[in-house]
């Protein structure tokens, strides 16, 4: 039978390292056997559910690059189908209407923890065939099994078995009319011809009592998969309290998306010790019995190497395609002053740690230069510094072709005739290129601002210096 996974996440938040994590997996499971992806929206809890948070998801999932083949489906779409099914439940006698009062309930907690017994429904309305009025509040209960146990085998966590005894008759039906969690899931997995379901491990709980409502509708049940969770640097469950948590905020932040998948197919996965892996390798290595049984730790400064790993070595223009977004975050968005971003790419990939870093030095290619950072202009701009700018000015202003090794040349020229260091010329060229001492070598600089942009800054400078 062909996979299908599926990611199902519930919007009330941004998408989460955590969720993203679940995500790639399902994916590359899917695509490791060559099946298909499913994206679920599970928004039944309209108080939590927000626009805001399925449209950030979406995002998120397109910008990791993970394609779903179906939906997005949402839950709230299919209630006409939960309730069919409901009623199917109730008429084969497989469900129930409970018309208990939260007094009586909880009057029943009460005793059942006095008595030291764990607090579970008492099966009160299982066979309650009495009389109700039309507007009496009910729940609709699942008739769970009374006797044997449900067992399955995860693939991480391996053989789970509960007794049937400690599991409450689920409510799948709220007196409101809506349908529960972990009846919805069920329907929507079985209707939608899911066979693996990935998952955080905090839904382990609620798997029993999933596959007991699978037999009941006579469904197959899928393979289970429940990733441990990930901590953060120092050992606690990763939170919002560590830092960058969501995919966004990542991206924010100028990580690569590629750098930010890597990233995560390690956490709580491996291949020997390989630490660098292309979408393909991941797709073909990628396997369910690889998945460590521990919780993974958040590190930060492996996710940095990632980040400075990808900007070196990914297609220039792979890398453009995510500075153009920063510079646009800038309120860079007019590009044609400046140089083409894959040139500032080029540049700054080994200069620069993340795209975000790489923005900001590159905003004075397509800026005007508007100020001059004081710290270099105290070390560089001295007593005959104006005199090196004009000298400068005039030997690139001769040149017959605008190159980088050219402009060095004619630079290294003006310094022997000078009879001064490199750096008393280069630095303060580059405090009048980019308005700060530190940029690449300096005809990559000039190159980078373009000819006639390079004699205005000069002109500029030497105006502003001599002021
Ligand atoms: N909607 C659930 C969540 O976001 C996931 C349910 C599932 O994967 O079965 O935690």
């Amino acid at each position: 039978m062909a996979v299908k996974t599926r990611f199902a996440p519930s919007p009330t938040g941004f998408l989460h390292v955590g969720g993203a994590r679940t995500a790639l997996f399902s994916w590359l499971y899917a695509q490791h056997c060559k099946g298909e992806f499913v994206l679920r929206i599970e928004d039944t809890d309209r108080e939590r559910s927000t626009q805001e948070a399925i449209d950030a998801i979406i995002e998120s999932m397109k910008w990791i690059d993970l394609k779903w083949d179906e939906g997005p489906y949402y839950q709230t779409k299919r209630f006409d189908r939960y309730r069919e099914v409901i009623d199917q439940l109730l008429a084969e006698g497989k469900a129930y209407k409970c018309y208990c009062s939260k007094e009586r309930l909880e009057q029943m907690r009460e005793e059942q923890m006095k008595n030291g017994v764990k607090p579970r429904y008492d099966g009160h309305c299982r066979d309650d065939h009495s009389e109700h009025a039309p507007d009496e509040p009910y729940v609709i209960r699942f008739r769970n099994p009374d006797d044997g146990v449900v067992a399955f085998d995860d693939m991480v966590k391996g053989h789970i078995e509960v007794k049937n005894s400690e599991l409450d008759d689920l409510i799948i039906q709220r007196s409101d009319g809506t349908p529960t969690y972990n009846f919805c899931v069920v329907v929507d997995d079985w209707d939608m011809g899911i066979t693996h379901v990935i998952r955080g491990d905090d839904h382990v709980n609620n798997t029993p009592r999933q596959i007991n409502l699978y037999k009941a509708l006579g469904a197959p049940v899928p393979v289970f998969c429940h990733l441990a969770m990930i901590l953060g640097d120092d050992g606690a469950k990763l939170s919002k309290r560590h830092g960058a948590v969501s995919v966004m905020q990542y991206r924010e932040d100028g990580y690569l998306p590629e750098a930010l998948v890597n990233y995560l197919v390690r956490l709580g996965w491996s291949h020997g010790d390989q630490e660098i892996f292309t979408r393909e390798e991941m797709i073909n290595l990628f396997t369910l019995d690889a998945i460590t049984k521990s919780a993974s730790g958040f590190n930060t400064k492996k996710l940095e190497w990632l980040n400075a790993h990808y900007m070196k070595t990914l297609p220039a223009s792979d890398v453009a395609k995510e500075l153009v977004w920063h510079l646009d975050r800038l309120g860079i968005k007019d590009l044609s002053n400046g140089p083409a971003p894959e040139d500032v790419v080029r540049n700054y990939c080994e200069r620069t740690k993340t795209l975000k870093e790489m923005a900001q030095k590159a905003a004075c290619y397509y800026q005007d230069i508007t100020e001059y950072d004081p710290a270099g202009v105290k070390k560089w701009m001295k007593d005959g510094s104006v005199d090196v700018l004009k000298a400068s000015l005039e030997a690139l202003k001769a040149l017959p072709s605008w190159d980088a090794k050219s402009i060095d040349e004619a630079l290294e020229n003006v310094a022997k005739t000078m009879e001064i260091g490199m750096g008393k010329v280069g630095q303060p060229l580059r405090i009048a290129m980019t308005g700060a001492a530190m940029s690449p070598g300096i005809g990559d600089t000039m190159m980078l601002v373009g000819q006639e942009r390079t004699f205005k800054r000069i002109e500029q400078a030497i105006a502003h210096f001599s002021a």
